[in-house]
């Protein structure tokens, strides 16, 4: 006789982990060992730096709109457009052509739309997009991934709705109106407008993380070596840094001493698909010429990832790199060198908390969608069987006697199932309904969940899960996890292989 092995008591490993926040968790999409990551390079804007957003869309909003006053003819009224700063979130899509704003599942389905702040109903939604996938390549299609772009789709929006929403005529074609206010912001950004108000207050502008100094400095004293890749100009990166980072740590005397090499003016994605030179920058910013090779202490403009990998002598899978923007810093990086990508979503703390908040709820959800699913099974059932007696009736004939009675009265009980099992259908999608749009609402009102679409995820869920390998709410949250961590995705399960 063999022993049985003595099952190993378990409860003393899995409760030593004092829980964490999970609002500042690091989540894994694939296994990350940090321990065989040599070099981290971060991205600055809403990466390193997070911006106060609503003072953000405010400032750029006011410029856009000066701006098309001043130089596209726009009328003063444009002004009194009452502005709903919340009305926008991460992931949606401009329709240039209609003006409308949707929402996409992971399949690229148009899921909830808006025209200004009316949504659309079912059948119109129907009727304009069907049921094909939108093509985001296409010129009619304005992808919102970056927090950046949340002041255009603001104010098309709220401009639609202050002409349309008064019963006026907007005086301009959507593709105009919308072309006009990308322009207009574009400028407020290249012409310095916004950067010249945000540097003069910067506290007003930018969150200043009191752990993000340790975060660098942990991950420098595990032997990784840090660089900073930046689409800002030398002189913004200088501005924004300092604040972020200077006096914050002994032994470092200013923020340019955390990081091996420091890249600006990047021009991300060309950085990864084209082969531009590196430029030096002297101490005032202003090029010296071509660099040669890449030195510590220095800075440059431009570049190319191919030459950067050489120069550091390592390559794409000893690379972590750290950004916001899914598209410029994510897959162009992942697809280009192989970089292994951290995904920075601000938005993540307050998601996850209204989760957490949500939980009862969620769980009552998943519970009614497993009932509505068994009981059109059940109805499905009933149905068939409704069928094969009406067949089993006919080819019997016309029938006398008890056979009659017991074809009949099981048909009568199905009938009955039926009737019952539809009420009950009836009674438990409209609890869904209305459980899952007051969920939604206390996500954000017109939206709902960001990386969650009807019953599936979002295309921005969708986007998080393909390309970053790694995703959480800020840079310092690495300050909790030992520089060598090994980030591990949660084990895939199939569907049949669910409890
Ligand atoms: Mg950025």
């Amino acid at each position: 006789m063999t022993d049985q092995p003595q099952e190993l008591d378990l409860s003393a490993i899995l409760d030593e982990r004092p829980e964490s926040d999970p609002t500042r968790r690091i989540y894994a999409n694939g296994n990350l060992d940090m321990s065989k990551i040599e070099v981290v390079g971060f991205d600055m804007d809403y990466t390193l730096a997070m911006y106060h957003q609503h003072a953000m869309n405010e400032l750029s909003i006011q410029a856009t709109v000066d701006k098309m006053i001043a130089s596209r003819g726009y009328p003063e009224e444009i002004r009194d457009a009452k502005l709903d700063h919340d009305f926008i979130i991460r992931g949606l899509v401009v329709d240039k052509e209609t003006g409308n704003i949707f929402k996409m599942d992971a399949h690229r389905h148009v899921g909830r739309c808006y025209h200004g702040y009316q949504k659309l109903g079912d059948a119109e939604r129907q009727k304009e997009y069907g049921t094909r996938p939108i093509r985001l390549a296409s010129d009619r299609y304005h992808w919102v991934d970056t927090l950046f772009s949340l002041p255009e789709a603001t104010l098309l929006a709220g401009l639609i709705e202050h002409y349309e929403g008064n019963d006026k005529e907007l005086p301009w074609s959507y593709r105009q109106l919308f072309d006009d206010i990308r322009h207009c912001i574009d400028e407020a950004h290249a012409d310095n407008t916004l950067k010249a108000v945000i540097l003069k207050d910067l506290a007003r502008f930018i969150q200043k993380d009191t752990d993000l100094a340790p975060a660098l400095h942990r991950l420098r004293s595990a032997g990784k070596r840090l660089f900073l890749l930046t689409n800002s100009e030398h002189y913004y990166t200088e501005g924004v840094m300092s604040f972020l980072l200077d006096g914050e740590m002994p032994f470092y005397r200013t923020w340019q001493d955390y990081f091996d090499l420091i890249l600006v003016k990047a021009a991300k994605p060309r950085f990864f698909n084209k082969d531009q030179p590196f430029i030096e920058l002297d101490s005032e910013g202003e090029p010296v010429g071509e660099a040669k090779t890449l030195k510590r202490g220095l800075i440059y403009e431009a570049g190319n990832n191919r030459t950067f990998e050489k120069e550091i002598g390592v390559t794409g899978n000893g690379i972590l790199y750290v950004g916001d923007h899914v598209y410029s810093d994510i897959v162009r990086s992942k697809k280009a060198g192989v970089w292994r990508t951290a995904l920075v979503i601000q938005e993540m703390e307050e998601n996850i908390r209204f989760t957490h908040e949500n939980m009862l709820a969620l769980k009552r959800i998943h519970n009614l969608e497993e009932a509505a699913r068994r009981i059109e099974d059940s109805i499905n059932y009933h149905l068939t069987l409704l069928k094969s007696l009406g067949r089993m009736e006919q080819l019997l004939g016309r029938l006398t006697g008890p056979e009659s009675h017991v074809v009949e009265r099981a048909r009568d009980s199905a009938r009955e199932e039926v009737e019952n099992k539809r009420a009950t259908h009836v009674q438990v999608l409209e609890e869904l309904e209305t459980l899952e749009s007051s969920v939604d609402r206390t996500f954000n009102p017109y939206w709902g969940r960001l990386f969650r679409e009807g019953n599936d995820r979002s295309q921005f869920g969708a986007q998080v899960q393909a390309y970053a390998g790694i995703y959480t709410s800020r840079v310092s949250n690495f300050l909790a996890y030992s520089p060598n961590q090994v980030f591990r995705s949660p084990r895939e399960v199939m569907p049949h292989e669910r409890a």
